[in-house]
Formats: C-alpha cells, sequence, structure tokens
C-alpha cells in the first residue's frame, strides 16, 4: 500500500516537473510556437516585466489564435512597451501606506503581507509588476518580523491577507511557519491569500499545502480567473480540494479588453466559477494605471454597462461587485450600476433590473 510520505513525494513532482516544463526565463520563449517577430517583441517586452508560465497553463492556449485570451494573459507583446500618459508605477499606492517593509496599511482591521514577490506565473497586465522585478525579496523569516511585529502591536488588526507576489509559490514549510506566527497573534481572525496559482499552477494543491494553512484561523482562498478557458478538470481538482479542507473559496477577476470584454465570456466565467468551482465571483476589477497596459483596458462606461448586464443576467451568489482601486490609496469603490435615480422626501424613484422606474415610498417607526 502506498504510504502517505510517497503520495505527498508524488504530488510535489507533479507540480515540479509543471514548472520546469513551462517558460521560467526570457530564453524559453523560443520553445513556443511563436513568429520570429513576435518572439523578439516578446522578448523584449519581458525585459521590462519578466515572463512565467507553467506548462499546463501554457498549453490552454491555441496557438491558432494570435487574440487567444491565455495567450494575451501571459505571453509578452510589444505594446506593453507603450508608457501611456497617466500611468502609473505604483497604482493603488501600496508603497505609501506602508508603515513597515512587506506590509501594507490601509484599512484598519486589515493588512496587506507580502511574504514573497514571486509568482507562478507572471500576468502581462499585474498593477504591481514594478514590484516584482527587483530580486532577492522572496522569503526569510528575518524579512517578515517587522511586518509581523507591527500586526502584533495593532489590535485593530483582524484579517491578514497574503499577497505579493504569490503567496502560495512558497514551499509548504514556508506556509506553515508563516501561518503559525500570523495565527498565534491574539487579535487576528482570518487569514486570507490572494493567489494565483490554483489558475496557473492547479497541482500546486497538494495535500501537504493544506495541512501547511489548516490551523485556528478562517482561511479564505481568493483566486483570480480571468477566463472560463482557465476553468479545467485540473483547476477543479485543485478548488474541490481546497473547499474541502474547508476553506472559503472567492474570486476576483480584472476587466481586460480582449481577454474577458463582453457580457457572455463574463457571464460564463461568473457561472462556472459559481457551478462547477464552488467559487463566488467577488470582486470585478477596473483595469488598473500599470504602465504599459493602455491596450487591455476598458473604459469606465464600457465596465459600468457590462456590469449593469450581469447584474440582471446572473443570480445574486454569481454576481460580482465591479470596482476601481482608485489611486492614492482611495480604495476599492464599486462603479456598478447605481439604481436610485431621485428622491423626493419619503418617495425614491428606482429603477428596476427590468428597467422601468418605480417609486418606492419608505416607511419608517419614529
Ligand atoms: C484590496 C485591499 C484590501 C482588501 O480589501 P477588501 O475590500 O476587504 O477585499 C486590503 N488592503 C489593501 C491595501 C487593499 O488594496
Ligand atoms: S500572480 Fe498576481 S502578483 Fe503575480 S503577476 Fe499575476 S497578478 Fe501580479
Amino acid at each position: 500500500m502506498p504510504n502517505l510520505k510517497d503520495a505527498t513525494r508524488a504530488a510535489d513532482t507533479a507540480w515540479q516537473d509543471d514548472v520546469r516544463a513551462g517558460v521560467r526565463h526570457v530564453r524559453d520563449l523560443a520553445s513556443l510556437p511563436l513568429l520570429a517577430a513576435e518572439r523578439e517583441a516578446a522578448q523584449a517586452a519581458a525585459t521590462l516585466h519578466k515572463v512565467r508560465a507553467p506548462k499546463s497553463y501554457l498549453d490552454l492556449i491555441d496557438w491558432n489564435d494570435p487574440a487567444d485570451p491565455i495567450r494575451a494573459q501571459v505571453i509578452p507583446s510589444p505594446e506593453e512597451m507603450e508608457e501611456a500618459e497617466g500611468e502609473l508605477g505604483d497604482p493603488i499606492a501600496d508603497h505609501e501606506f506602508s508603515p513597515v517593509p512587506r506590509l501594507t496599511h490601509r484599512h484598519a482591521d486589515r493588512v496587506l503581507l507580502f511574504p514573497t514577490y514571486q509568482c507562478a506565473v507572471y500576468c502581462r497586465f499585474c498593477f504591481r509588476k514594478e514590484s516584482l522585478t527587483s530580486i532577492g525579496r522572496g522569503y526569510t523569516r528575518e524579512a517578515l518580523e517587522p511586518a509581523l511585529a507591527y500586526i502584533s502591536g495593532h489590535s485593530e488588526i483582524r484579517e491578514v491577507i497574503l499577497t505579493g507576489g504569490d503567496p502560495l509559490s512558497l514551499q509548504d514549510t514556508a506556509l506553515a511557519e508563516i501561518r503559525a506566527r500570523i495565527e498565534a497573534i491574539p487579535h487576528v481572525r482570518l487569514l486570507r491569500i490572494h493567489t494565483r496559482v490554483p489558475v496557473a499552477l492547479p497541482s500546486r494543491i497538494t495535500p501537504g499545502l493544506v495541512a501547511a494553512l489548516q490551523g485556528r484561523l478562517i482561511v479564505t482562498v481568493v483566486t483570480h480567473f480571468n477566463h472560463a478557458r482557465e476553468i479545467t478538470d485540473a483547476t477543479e481538482a485543485a478548488c474541490r480540494t481546497l473547499r474541502q479542507a474547508g476553506f472559503v473559496l472567492l474570486n476576483q477577476s480584472v476587466l481586460l479588453k480582449g481577454v474577458n470584454d463582453s457580457v457572455e465570456v463574463l457571464e460564463e466565467l461568473c457561472r462556472e466559477l459559481m457551478y462547477r468551482l464552488g467559487i463566488k465571483p467577488y470582486y470585478l476589477h477596473h483595469g488598473d494605471l500599470a504602465r504599459g497596459m493602455a491596450h487591455r483596458r476598458t473604459t469606465i462606461a464600457q465596465g459600468q454597462a457590462l456590469a449593469e448586464a450581469l447584474r440582471s443576467r446572473l443570480s445574486g451568489i454569481c454576481n460580482p461587485v465591479y470596482v476601481l482601486d482608485l489611486p492614492a490609496g482611495g480604495g476599492k469603490v464599486p462603479l456598478g450600476p447605481c439604481h436610485v435615480e431621485g428622491q423626493d422626501g419619503q418617495s425614491w424613484r428606482i429603477r428596476g433590473l427590468d428597467g422601468e422606474v418605480r417609486t418606492y415610498r419608505e416607511v419608517v417607526g419614529e
């Protein structure tokens, strides 16, 4: 009978093979079926933002389609070299709200903690890409010391959000250590993990990884699927493992021109997330002002029209909230449709999901 150790080793070999067979360096782009001009352009763009993708994720690409939505997310393109006026290096002001290294504290009850600045996949549209370019910013126990001391000293903090970088790109032992150090802080109630690993490297969701995260705290895994084509048997198995471990699953997507900026694509994505993977669509982010990403951004009006259409087509649990993360630390604000047309005393004019404006009279006790 195979013992647990053998099973764990086999699970670890599978994801490591997937990483090794994928694109890890600029030179690996040569192994992809790109035209010479495309490859040269990709190599040039990869000098500004690293390139990386596991083999199983690259296998989802239809190379006959130059506009393939998976390809658009991971293969560097020449437009990335074009910086548009108004774009920013730190679009949501992570640095301005960072009292100690590796931590951002903008909302009283929750902090972002950055255990690593490395990822399993480098998304071309990443709003944090300029933080990811510096080398030597992996996890060490010492590197997180000031951030953990800060959390200990601020009893208003209830949620610790591991982000980065991708926290699930770390080894099980590192994850277990980070989880243990966070749960030792008595006022922390919830551990949140923002990750693309269940999407781009689902084989990494092993029994060992799950065990590393289980402990005193409620664990919420916030995945990052942008297109229904990313939902496969492998991602389904990974998400089942996470759900069976008792973790709460949410998803955030980024609205990307040419990837998911149509009602049909978003509708299918949100339904499949909820109905197939058991993941509640949480946010649909308006494209951040990351440099070189003008070609992937929609207008806000386009996003609002999509959000409005989704609202009437999808059930409440399948519906994400369309948000903009304001520059300069304004936080995430909902941009979705406003149904209030006007107010006259206790009489409100409100537009229904059928488009018709109705009058609603407030009735409240003294
Ligand atoms: C997005 C973000 C959070 C989490 O916000 P929620 O709305 O709770 O998902 C927390 N802190 C910072 C700085 C953020 O950017
Ligand atoms: S996984 Fe997240 S942090 Fe890493 S490149 Fe993609 S969007 Fe950025």
